[in-house]
């Protein structure tokens, strides 16, 4: 067995040990072991990520949908949360109220940033001097 054919199953040796071809080809292959060691560091430094939900308080929801302009959006937010649980439908509006809010405030410092920035013209100048 060559390299080549070893590398597709190096992943499945995370979970089994290599037999036959496979494991004579990496007990005697230093490249293999490398990239094996390196797939034993990933599947280690991913065990530590874990999913943790947070229960938002019971404003939270309430708040954000008083964010939404629209009061049809608004309503059927409102129902979708009420089908499922609150926290997934909060979180995703959350997260959309978030992101509107990153653009704005983006576009908002953007704009800032070009008014501030522009060279004054002279007569803005002799306006300031006066
Ligand atoms: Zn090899």
């Amino acid at each position: 067995m060559r390299c080549r054919e070893a590398r597709q199953f190096l992943p499945s040796l995370m979970d089994e040990e290599a037999t036959g071809e496979l494991g004579e080809h990496v007990s005697g292959c230093r490249r293999c072991q490398a990239d094996l060691a390196v797939y034993g560091e990933v599947a280690s430094s991913l065990s530590v990520l874990e999913m943790v939900e947070v229960d938002p308080p019971a404003w939270f929801l309430q708040d954000t949908l008083s964010l939404i302009p629209s009061p049809t959006v608004s309503q059927r937010v409102r129902i979708a949360a009420a089908a499922r649980p609150v926290r997934y439908a909060a979180a995703s509006v959350g997260g959309a109220v978030v992101g509107a809010g990153a653009i704005g405030l983006w576009a908002w410092r953007r704009t800032r940033r070009a008014v501030s920035g522009s060279p004054q013209s002279s007569r803005d100048l002799a306006v300031q001097k006066a």
